[in-house]
């Protein structure tokens, strides 16, 4: 039966987030009513639904929070762990509302989370509970085209949004946008072009626009290009898979760790990043991958000699008790929270960079943009001049993450009180939420 045990994570990682935002709210002197009703979160629904499994009844719980919904739809990802809870959740959907304002996508921000380990059930059982969530949310105005759109999250993809729609439209057939109520849908369900890899392709083109920027490497004590740049990898699920495999065959960046939940592979030369993954789906771990070195604990991977580690599994990964030992030169958050502000502080002391999270993990959100667009026109991109879409939104996930990490130096250039990039993310995200809030007379 699922649980919820993961309350002082959740906690921690949501007093994380608020100690982020703080930062920035204090360099533009925010006035005090007004950054709580940007750090509120403004709805959250728990449900607890029933569903018959193999001829016992389980009770399943899961939740949606809305952080903000200055624009909408509300939007973020659903996370299928056996260990959330509600502070977790709120603390996601509250980096969606900052994500989105820096890359200038026009949403709100939010967040689901279903307590299951999906491991443990046949496929047909998992569609059943995922038909089951999707109605308990949709029934009260939690999924919806228009006002709270999901895509996936750690522990499922394109299958389970499938599911989603697919219910959705069941509920509501002659709603004409139905599959617009999730993004990261099949391409062949409504989905689009790039959606899957999307998130690993943005962290590829956030490197690669840090390594246009010849002052910005020197600061971290890096050098060329991203050719031969000894990466390690946290995490080779969705976001570390994608990102680890553009990297080596696209950039010839050399991976030479992957830490997964059970065990890391290293070898210095360089791993073989989609023969490591289909291992991993064969056999369920990566121990036993030939031509690497074993190690039991991952999280000592964190601590090899590299150029480059991208976090990309869960939050809270480098803290006070980790971070002295990181020797990396700079830090791709692909995950979201991963660094805590006590393992961010000894970090800084120790001049590694930071690509934060709500940068360099934001291709997700940009490509549901444009699958949500799409569904909303009902045509493909680029059918009406002969463009091919993937071209599309490669170049306007490319031109995003260009654009928002050259928004982070301006504003680091305009503001010495702005030291590092995550202050600066912050810094545009809070302000454009401000003037809207202004602009609508709200304060
Ligand atoms: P996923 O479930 O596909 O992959 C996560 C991987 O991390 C799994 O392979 C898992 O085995 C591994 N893992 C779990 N705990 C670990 C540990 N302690 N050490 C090493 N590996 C561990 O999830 P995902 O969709 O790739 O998401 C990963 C992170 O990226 C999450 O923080 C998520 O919120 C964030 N994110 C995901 C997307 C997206 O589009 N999927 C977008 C933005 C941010």
């Amino acid at each position: 039966m699922p649980t919820t045990n993961n309350a002082d994570n959740g906690h921690a990682f949501r007093h994380n987030v608020e100690q982020m935002v703080n930062r920035a709210m204090a360099v533009l002197d925010i006035e005090p009513l007004l950054a709580e009703a940007i750090k509120a979160c403004h709805a959250v629904l728990q449900v607890k639904f029933p569903v018959r499994i193999q001829g016992q009844i389980q009770v399943f719980t899961g939740w949606r929070a809305t952080h903000s919904e200055h624009l909408l739809p509300a939007k973020g990802g659903i996370r299928f762990a056996p260990h959330v809870c509600q502070d977790e959740v709120e603390a996601l959907a509250a980096l969606m509302t900052y994500k989105c304002a820096l890359v200038d996508v026009p949403f709100g921000g939010a967040k689901g989370a279903l307590v299951i380990d999906p491991q443990q059930y046949a496929e047909d059982d998992l569609r059943k509970i995922v038909t089951r969530f999707t109605r308990s949310l949709a029934s009260k105005g939690f999924i919806h085209p228009a006002t709270n759109v999901p895509a996936p999250d750690m522990g499922c993809g394109a299958r389970e949004m499938a599911w989603i729609a697919d219910a959705y439209r069941q509920l509501y057939p002659e709603d004409l946008n139905a599959s617009a109520c999730v993004t990261g849908k099949p391409l062949d369900y409504g989905g689009i072009a790039g959606r899957t890899e999307a998130t690993g392709r943005g962290i590829q083109y956030a490197l690669r626009e840090f390594f246009r920027h010849p002052e910005d490497l020197a600061a971290a004590g890096l050098q060329g290009d991203l050719a031969g740049q000894r990466i390690v990898v946290q995490g080779l699920g969705n976001v570390g898979f994608h990102a680890a495999r553009f990297l080596a065959e696209e950039d010839g960046a050399k991976i030479i760790a992957i830490a997964e939940k059970d065990g890391a592979l290293l070898n210095p030369d360089g791993l073989p990043v989609a023969k490591v993954r289909e291992y991993m789906d064969q056999h369920g771990t990566v121990r036993g991958f030939p031509d690497a070195d074993f190690v039991e604990n991952p999280a000592l991977a964190l601590e090899s000699d590299c150029d480059i580690l991208i976090l990309a599994a869960m939050e809270r990964q480098i803290h006070a008790a980790n971070a002295a030992h990181v020797r990396a030169r700079l830090i791709v958050e692909g995950a979201n929270g991963p660094i805590t502000c006590e393992g961010e502080s000894i970090l800084q002391q120790n001049d590694i960079t930071i690509l934060p999270d709500i940068f360099a993990n934001a291709g997700g959100v940009v490509v549901s943009y444009f699958e949500w667009t799409k569904n909303l026109s009902h045509m493909r991109f680029g059918r009406m001049n002969g463009v091919n879409e993937l071209a599309l939104v490669r170049s306007g996930l490319d031109d995003t993450m260009r654009q928002a990490y050259n928004d982070m130096k301006t504003a680091m250039a305009n503001e010495s009180r702005i030291k590092d990039l995550r202050t600066a993310a912050y810094v545009i995200a809070v302000n454009k939420i401000a003037r809207w809030y202004k602009n609508l007379g709200i304060i």
